[in-house]
């Protein structure tokens, strides 16, 4: 009996024994299958750059290299098989996953680029990071064509739903939902006087808004009282307002008082239509003599490059001033009421982010560049 017992308790631990050696035997060769593609593809990349390669749950590897030409490749490798798995095959909502993701893309970039990134067929490499995933695009059909990387970086709490593997979850994040100015990029305000204006005005709002860039808008007082809510959409869509005069006058000609009348009236109307103070002034022909800026209670804004748009009121003019003279810190003027200037400035704006130049308004290049903009003194660029 004792022996029975002894024979049966051998021959389960035996069993055992061999069942366990069966599991390893055929993990390792799952392993060994994985293993070998992945060597495969490293041979294949071997003059690209390894960017990541990351085993993710015990189901899958992440592959992604840069090759040399700049563009990124990735690869799901199945852990089982080897097999290279399609990253839409490791979603569960495929539809809702890229909804999401042409949503963040249409906030990140402006719409000449977002419009190419979110077609279907633009080129796409997956790198799953710790709490995000990464997106990198590449499409030749953007123009104009882009120098820096175009990228997406989603954190896993806005498409973890979509995902059929685990992820962990950060609750303190930042996504990138939106477009926001760069302190070592180059930048440059564009400024439009005489406006608002409502033949034009709302086409340059949608133009910058379409590039996800900003304008200082030098306004007159009386124009303001007459179109409101071009004022009040114009602050709506991130733009500065500042006085360009209550009349158009030539300020220089008038008295203490005078100065004081005109410039008290638009700032009344300023603060009835928007709640809010005028802090800007850009006197009409740039003309700033002591008396005002003594007794006016501005900080004065002029510009160090003159388009000239309302006298060769030529796009090709008006955009070849800018492309040639702009430098990091510039203040450029034009005019909020030439067909011509909304021409060059629909030029402009898609071939400035292209060449990495951001178009805000004053106060906030003043900002990026730690300057704090004061009354009582003149600004005809800002620099360093
Ligand atoms: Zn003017």
């Amino acid at each position: 009996m004792r022996k029975k017992i002894i024979f049966l308790i051998c021959t389960l631990i035996s069993v055992f024994f061999f069942l366990s050696y069966r599991q390893v035997s055929s993990e390792e060769n799952s392993n060994q299958l994985s293993n070998d593609k992945i060597l495969s593809l490293m041979k294949e990349h071997e003059k690209d750059r390894l960017v990541q390669n990351k085993q993710i749950t015990d189901k899958f590897v992440n592959l992604v290299f840069q090759e040399q030409k700049g563009t990124y490749i990735s690869y799901f490798i199945n852990c089982q098989n080897g097999e290279i798995i399609n990253f839409d095959n490791l979603l569960i909502n495929q539809k809702e996953f890229y909804k999401k993701i042409n949503k963040l893309l249409q906030l990140k970039y402006p719409e000449f680029i977002a419009k190419e990134l979110t077609q279907e067929n633009c080129l796409k490499a997956f790198e799953i990071q710790e709490n995000n995933l990464v997106i990198h695009y590449f499409d030749s059909k953007i123009t104009p064509p882009i120098q820096e990387e175009l990228n997406l970086k989603v954190n896993f709490n806005e498409i973890k739903d979509f995902l059929s593997f685990p992820v962990s979850i950060n609750n303190n994040y930042e996504n990138e939902n939106g477009y926001s100015l760069d302190p070592n990029k180059k930048t440059v305000a564009f400024t439009f006087d005489d406006g608002p204006n409502p033949k034009t005005t709302e086409k340059i709002l949608n133009l910058l808004e379409q590039n996800k860039m900003h304008a200082t808008f030098f306004m007159v007082g009386n124009r303001m009282e007459n179109f409101p809510e071009l004022v009040n959409k114009t602050l709506e869509k991130g733009n500065e307002i500042g006085s360009h005069s209550y009349s158009h006058t030539n300020m220089v000609r008038l008295t203490k008082e005078e100065l004081e009348k005109e410039e008290n009236q638009t700032k009344t109307i300023y603060k009835n239509i928007t709640g809010k103070e005028l802090f800007l002034l850009r006197p009409p022909y740039g003309n700033i003599n002591t008396t005002m800026k003594k007794n006016l209670d501005y900080a004065f804004v002029n510009w160090n490059i003159d388009t000239e748009d309302w006298r060769y009121r030529n796009a090709n003019h008006i955009y070849q001033e800018v492309i040639d003279n702009l430098k990091d810190g510039d203040i450029i003027l034009m005019h909020d009421l030439y067909d011509s200037t909304i021409q060059a400035v629909e030029k402009l704006l898609p071939e400035l982010y292209a060449k990495g130049i951001q178009v805000t308004t004053v106060s906030e290049l003043a900002s990026l560049k730690n300057q704090v903009l004061e009354k009582h003194q003149t600004y005809n660029s800002i620099k360093n």
